[in-house]
């Protein structure tokens, strides 16, 4: 009995060194490509022009249940309005998507980015021109969505981004 279990042991140990591994090479080799309705970092939108859609009405701010959007509106020389400041604490955010459901000009939503840890909590408050920035919706290209996506097969698409400043883009399957 004692070699017949200690064999069937072996075999199991065997069988799993030749399996793939259930854990995840996050980050270098695998990443999870998000749900298309997956939630994650908020992005403001522009319209055909390259301008920011945001009309400042505030109503994003309004509805929000976390009190965690900031806006300061201005008018400019013709009487439209921007926000001068938006801001979005991203630490108190719980990320319903009542602000982008609010949002009458369809100015904010909520992305695909899901990096965006940090150790300290005032860079988590994002600014307009760094929403302006963020991604939106991941291209699925067809690849499954909810599964793993070898990084090796991520498209990235070059950014003005500063340095260090690590998103994955449009990611898709190549
Ligand atoms: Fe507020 Fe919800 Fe929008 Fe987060 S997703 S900013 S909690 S309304």
């Amino acid at each position: 009995a004692f070699f017949a279990d200690f064999g069937t042991a072996l075999s199991l140990t065997f069988g799993y060194m030749f399996s793939r591994p259930v854990t995840m090479q996050y980050p270098d080799k695998e990443k999870w490509l998000p749900y298309s309705r997956y939630r994650g970092h908020h992005f403001l939108t522009r319209d055909e022009k390259g301008e920011i859609k945001c009309v400042a009405c505030e109503l994003c701010a309004k509805i929000c249940p976390c009190d965690c959007i900031e806006v300061v509106p201005y008018e400019d020389a013709t009487g439209a309005r921007h926000p001068k400041v938006f801001e979005i604490d991203t630490a108190r955010c719980l990320f319903c998507g009542l602000c982008e459901d609010a949002c009458p000009a369809d100015a904010i939503a909520l992305g695909q980015q899901y990096e965006f840890s940090s150790y300290a909590s005032r860079d988590l408050v994002i600014g307009r021109d760094e929403l302006m920035r963020k991604p939106g919706k991941a291209e699925t290209g067809g690849g499954v969505v909810g599964a793993r996506l070898d990084t090796r097969d991520a498209v990235r698409v070059e950014t003005d981004e500063p340095a260090g400043y690590d998103w994955w883009r449009n990611i898709r399957r190549s």
